[in-house]
């Protein structure tokens, strides 16, 4: 079945686009953290919607599941294959074009395969901003950023990529493409179809472009590190950074001090900027004049130290020194995994209960799994927390294989009885299946279900991942 399989895929696929070879395939069989890692029959690597959507309809007369992958940075493991179906990778990367620049539309079409930073980049060519930005921007690519719904470091002031999606070009399990490429504001012409393949993670169709809002470029930013002694301190720095700059204020990300240790021994050359129990990286940002947000940053943060808020405070005084603390943030998942990894989650709670989130997960861990360590950082500012249980000093992850379930399901039930929820940015994927059993309402779960059978009724896209 495989060869006759092949052989057809080269009827549609040039053969330099199909990766056959074990150690061709590896690294598109293998998750961004190692974990989780099957063989697939294949990759295809197509170059165009026309080429996508034939891979697919050979797929599903064969009966070979399709798992669409972009950057592969996802971190819950759904772009790759998983156990028991026969099943290629579908990666985008070869779709690489950007279609169009619309500077009086403010909008920009780009195939699934650009990555996050090319479309900033672009944006920034044509003297325009794309909001969303994260530590793999490098390498994730905007078919996987819209499937995954991705939040990043600016959701507070930009809101997530659902945000900036004004339209989709989307191939279907049964390999029609639909066009929805649309760069309209309004538009209420019946069910917004698009909005089910944001955070889609690749269950309902394979998104081969997308049209993409762009706004004003940022005249200037104003970007600091605040050391604070307690969590308390940490959301009081919030509201009162938030109540002198509102929608100004772009960033709020929360960093512990082990997290920070994490970091800076990732970065060659990487020092402490400042002492503290926990950090607050902050950053103002101005359409206009960019003095204004520079001296309200710098007054606001006077008052914070005043008033014994913030312990310790550094301000960015230029480009450079702004890339080094943003690099403290971005270094942090990479140098959690050069030091062996985590049990991650990834959980969101209402912000005002974020230090008694934090103070339970810290009991737990003290009561229940006092030799492990615990990392914790991420958005404050939208009430997102990534709470990563780190095995004992010396060992590797795999010592905590048969407890990693208990962890998991007792961090996520700490969020969810605060009205929070246990996927808060990087969706389900393979790995977050056991929450949605736990966390999800029936109700739910049979209307993500028929939906899944509305448009995919042969279960041919990425099986095995988010529905239970
Ligand atoms: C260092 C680091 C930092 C990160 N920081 C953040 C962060 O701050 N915020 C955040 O939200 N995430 C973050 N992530 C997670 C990850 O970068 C995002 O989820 C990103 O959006 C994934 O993009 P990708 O192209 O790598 O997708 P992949 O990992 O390739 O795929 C992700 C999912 O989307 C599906 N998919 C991919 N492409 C398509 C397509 N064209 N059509 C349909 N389905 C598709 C896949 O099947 C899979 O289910 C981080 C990851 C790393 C490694």
């Amino acid at each position: 079945m495989t060869s006759d399989f092949l052989q057809a895929l080269q009827a549609v696929l040039p053969r330099k686009a199909i990766l056959i070879e074990a150690s061709d395939r590896a690294a598109y069989e293998t998750d961004w953290r190692h974990i989780h890692r099957h063989p697939a029959i294949c990759v295809a690597l197509p170059e165009n919607a026309g080429q996508v959507a034939a891979v697919v309809k050979l797929c599903a007369g064969a009966g070979v599941a399709v798992v669409p992958q972009g950057g592969n940075t996802g971190l819950v493991a759904g772009g790759v294959p998983v156990a028991g179906a026969p099943q290629i990778v579908l990666s985008l990367k070869r779709m690489n074009k950007i279609r169009d620049f619309d500077p009086i539309g403010n909008s920009i079409t780009v195939e699934a395969g650009v990555t996050l930073q090319e479309v900033q980049q672009a944006a920034l060519a044509g003297e325009k901003m794309f909001p969303i930005s994260l530590g793999a921007e490098g390498t994730a690519q905007i078919g996987g950023v819209i499937s995954t719904n991705a939040g990043g470091l600016q959701v507070l002031s930009y809101g997530s990529m659902r945000r900036q999606v004004l339209g989709l070009e989307v191939v279907l399990a049964d390999g029609r493409i639909w066009n929805g490429l649309r760069a309209l504001r309004k538009d209420n012409t019946g069910f917004d179809l698009k909005q089910l393949f944001i955070g889609g993670e690749g269950m309902l169709g394979i998104i081969t472009a997308a049209t993409l809002n762009l706004l004003p470029e940022v005249s200037g930013r104003a970007t600091a590190l605040a050391g604070v002694a307690t969590l308390k301190a940490a959301l009081d720095l919030f509201q009162s950074l938030r109540a002198q700059a509102g929608a100004a204020m772009t960033m709020c990300e929360f960093i512990s001090a082990p997290a920070m240790a994490l970091s800076l021994a990732h970065i060659p050359d990487g020092r402490r900027p400042l002492d503290a129990a926990a950090y607050l990286l902050v950053e103002f940002s101005a359409h206009g004049e960019p003095a204004g947000i520079i001296s309200l940053l710098e007054t606001t943060l006077e008052a914070a130290l005043s008033d014994e808020i913030a312990t310790d405070v550094i301000i960015a005084q230029s480009e450079r020194e702004r890339a080094e603390l943003m690099r403290i943030r971005e270094t942090i998942s990479e140098g959690e995994l050069a030091e062996g990894g985590a049990v991650k989650h990834d959980i969101s709670v209402p912000i005002g209960r974020i230090p008694e989130t934090i103070r339970a997960v810290e009991a737990l861990i003290a009561q229940k799994f006092s030799d492990c360590r615990l990392n914790i950082f991420g958005h404050l500012g939208d009430g997102n927390l990534h709470v990563n249980v780190r095995p004992p000093a010396g060992q590797t992850l795999q010592h905590l294989d048969s407890r990693k379930a208990e962890i998991t399901n007792e961090i996520e039930t700490i969020a969810v009885a605060r009205g929070g929820s246990f996927s808060a940015e990087h969706g389900i994927g393979q790995m977050r299946i056991a929450g949605m059993k736990t966390h999800k309402s029936e109700v739910e779960l049979d209307l993500m279900r028929m939906l899944k059978l509305a448009f995919d009724p042969s279960r041919i896209l990425s099986p095995g991942k988010m529905l239970p």
